[in-house]
This record gives structure tokens, sequence and C-alpha cells, in this order.
């Protein structure tokens, strides 16, 4: 058995399929997707964070299907949001630029009214489809809402108690005055997208004094309720010490959410056996790992892997861990496939139902990702224990990591492992060439001064 192979083996380890299927799958006639913004998959504590960070998201998550190696497609909100909702990597899909942090540039690629999106996947089998995100690079206008019956237009930057009032909103929108009675009565597909992990890092109370103990005593070395660019002004040297001081601040912000979406999903009976609910995160966030702070700047993996949960009491095993490599691409083709939809043409994922189904190991290919100038220009290819970051802008350095043995990306193999290299280039070289070009497309402009007012209402700005 070659290296490679064994190395797969090894890390595919489905345990605890504790539970058989409760009853004879049918299809789920609500489907909710909840996506919290730059949400690192280790700060999630049915990955094991500790201190346990989402106490209730890990009681739905033993009843659902933990993935505990997904990968976005890239690092930071538009191309990786586009390719969740769309099933298709960034190059494909277009949206691989968009910044509205400098207020005096700003602009988005739409997303392609061509391609087919979650949402109309949806809405053509007879969904009532319904969006609520809380992110401005997800706004109506940008080409987001397409596919949706009601959707949350202006994507403000919402703390997770808004977005749930935004939810209750769409939903009285859609079902009426005793919407709560009767949202589930017909099929519904659901997307909520969360933003409070994000910076500005906010000191969420009570966990804040459980996770930094110090913290009322030493504010002010703390980088709390600033945004990034302030952050950035206040502690120029992102290091270690810097990092631990985030650290609690964002943990906080986790329960905070966690604590909120306990609300909603009480409130509206996510839990409930029949519903299906997938968990994901768009990206992660650094906090000095690699000397730098937020997301967006590269490719390892504190900005790359995702927490990634599924859950159908009613369909699917109950309590799996599974190791294996996979991608938010993946997550278009399982929700067809779990709800018997036919998936559109050219998705570039996988369905993870053989994965999920018991005993299944069935063989999957590599996970890539990609990140687009003016950030720095970057493929990455995760094979087996793997991982090959090229740098494709003028530097063209490639960085080798062995992850079980690295998890942390510190130890550059490139130089050592030359042969290797030049395979999972080839490998990544292919399936570059592979990948159809996005439709063309003109960036929209945003209003600055709306956005201004709106981080100037959140605190953002001063
Ligand atoms: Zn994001």
């Amino acid at each position: 058995m070659n290296e490679l192979l064994r190395a797969v083996s090894i890390l595919w380890i489905a345990v605890a399929l504790a539970v058989p299927r409760a009853a004879p799958a049918a299809t789920p006639s609500i489907v909710v997707l909840v996506s919290v913004d730059t949400l690192r998959a280790d700060f999630v504590s049915f990955n094991g964070h500790q201190p346990v960070t989402t106490p209730f998201l890990d009681g739905l998550a033993r009843q659902g299907i933990v993935f505990r190696t997904a990968y976005s497609t890239s690092s930071w909100t538009p191309p990786a949001m586009a390719s969740l909702l769309t099933g298709l990597y960034p190059t494909s899909h277009g949206v691989t630029t968009g910044n509205i942090q400098h207020l005096d540039h700003v602009e988005q690629p739409p997303l392609p009214q061509s391609l087919t999106t979650l949402a109309e996947m949806f809405h053509g089998a007879g969904y009532t489809t319904i969006g609520v995100p809380a992110n401005r690079h997800l706004m109506a206008r940008l080409g987001f809402a397409q596919g949706f019956d009601f959707y949350y237009r202006d994507a403000a930057f919402l703390p997770a108690a808004r977005v749930n009032d935004q939810v209750r909103k769409k939903l009285a929108e859609a079902f009426g005055s005793h919407w709560r009675r009767t949202w589930k009565h017909g099929k519904v597909f659901l997307w909520i997208h969360y933003f409070d992990p994000h910076d500005p890092y906010i000191a969420r109370h009570p966990w804040i004094d459980r996770y930094a103990p110090d913290f009322r005593r030493h504010r002010k070395e703390y980088p709390a309720n600033l945004v990034m660019k302030e952050i950035k002004i206040r502690f120029p040297h992102p290091d270690a010490a810097l990092g631990a001081r985030i650290r609690p601040l964002y943990e906080s912000e986790v329960s905070y959410w966690d604590a909120q979406f306990k609300q909603l999903a009480t409130e509206l009976g996510l839990a409930d056996p029949d519903i299906l609910l997938v968990f994901v995160a768009d990206h992660g966030e650094e906090m000095a790992e690699h000397g730098a702070l937020g997301h967006s700047q590269s490719l390892h993996e504190e900005l790359v892997r995702v927490p990634l949960m599924v859950r159908w009491p009613e369909g699917l095993p109950h309590g799996a861990h599974i190791m294996q490599p996979v991608s938010i691409l993946d997550l278009m083709p399982t929700m067809a496939d779990l709800a018997g939809i036919p998936a559109p043409p050219g998705l570039q994922g996988q369905s993870l139902v053989p994965l999920m189904a018991e005993n299944g190991n069935p063989r999957r290919g590599p996970v890539y990702m990609e990140l687009f100038p003016p950030k720095p220009h970057l493929l990455a290819i995760r094979q087996g224990p793997w991982k090959l970051i090229r740098d494709i802008g003028p530097s063209g350095g490639v960085s080798l990591y062995s992850l079980p043995a690295d998890p942390g990306e510190h130890h550059n193999l490139a130089s050592a492992r030359p042969k290797l290299v030049s395979e999972l280039q080839r490998t990544m070289a292919r399936w570059y060439r592979s990948l159809p070009p996005a439709p063309s497309q003109k960036n929209i402009p945003l209003k600055n001064k709306e956005i201004e007012e709106e981080l100037r209402s959140l605190g953002y700005i001063h």
C-alpha cells in the first residue's frame, strides 16, 4: 500500500455509529442551512475545543454526522459563500474579489445569474426558499438572492440576536401572522448566515470572564470591540501573545452565537428529527499563527478548515465523526441527494451521502482551495495527509506540509520531498485546467454611504 493510500485509510475513521436509522428515510420537507462567518473548525467544541464553547451545537451534533476535516474553497466570504451556494470552485463562479473594508474602493463581482444556486435548486423542487444572511458581501444586489422567495436583502452585519429577528420577520412575511404554527406545513428551505465570530471581537458576557479571568483588570491589553483595522494600528505586532489575547474574546463570541442560536432553534423546533439541518462556516480566522490576524491572507488551516455537521435524525446515522477531507462544495450535491432532487449539472463537489452511509468508504478526490489578487494569489491541494500551497503570484513559492504530524503547518517539507511536490503540482494543474471559466461579469459598486452608516450604527466605526 503506498503512503498516500495508507494515510487515507488511516484518516477515514467513522466512529460511534451508535444508533441505527430511526425510520425508513423519505425526504426532508424542511431543510435548514446555518452558516457562521469566520468560525474556525477548532473553536467548535464538537470538534474537541476546550473550554466548551458550543454546548447547544454539540448536543445537536450528537444526533448528527460531524466532518472533522472539512475545507472551505477559500479564506474569506465572497469566494467561499459563492462556492457553498453554487457547488463550484471560485474560478468557475467568478466571485473572486470583493472589498468593503476599504471604503474608498468598494465593489464586488456579482454571483452570475446563469449559474444555478442552492436556493434555485430547492425553489425548482417546490420548496419555499428563505435567506437571511448577515454579511454585506451577500447583499441581494450582488446576486445572492437568486432563487430565494424571501431574502434579507440588505444583509447588514448584524449580531445574532438581530439576525434571529430577521428570521422571524421573513417567516412572518412568508407564512403570515400564524407562521409559528404553519411554517413547517409545506416544503421549506431556510438559510441563515450569522456573523458574530468576525471582528470586532466583542467581549461577550458572561463568557468572557470564564475564558479570560483577568479581562476586567487588563481590559486595555485585549483587542476588544475594535475593527481589524484598529486592532492592527493599536497592536502592530501580531505575535503569539496577541493571539492569546484574541482567543478568549473570540471564544466568547462563539458562545454568544451558540446561546442565540439555541434560542431561535428552540423556538422554531429546528432539532425536530424530520428536519435536515446542515451547519457550516465560510472560513476560519488567524490569530497570529502565521504572523497575521484576520482572514483572506493565506490558505493555512486556521483559515480554510471549517466546522461541518449534517443532522437528520430520521434519515441518517447518529453520532458519527468522519475524518476524511471534504469540501463545502460537497454540500449542494449532498442536500440534493438527501432531498431527492436532481442536482444541477456540472457541480464540482461530490455528495457526502455514500460517506455517511454506514460502512461507507468510497474513494474521493483531493480537496482544493483558491485565493485571488489583490489578496495573495494562491492555490492549495489537500490529498491524504499532504497539503501543498502554491503561490502563483510573482514569488512562486511552494509549501508542503504533512498535516497529521504538523497540523499547524510550521515545517515546510517542499525541499525535502521534491518528487511528491511535483506529483501534487501535476494533480493540481490538471484540476485547475479542467475548471470551466466563470461567466463574464461586471463588478457592482456598493454604495459607501449606507455601509458606512451600518458600520457606525453597530459601533464598528466612529
Ligand atoms: Zn466570512
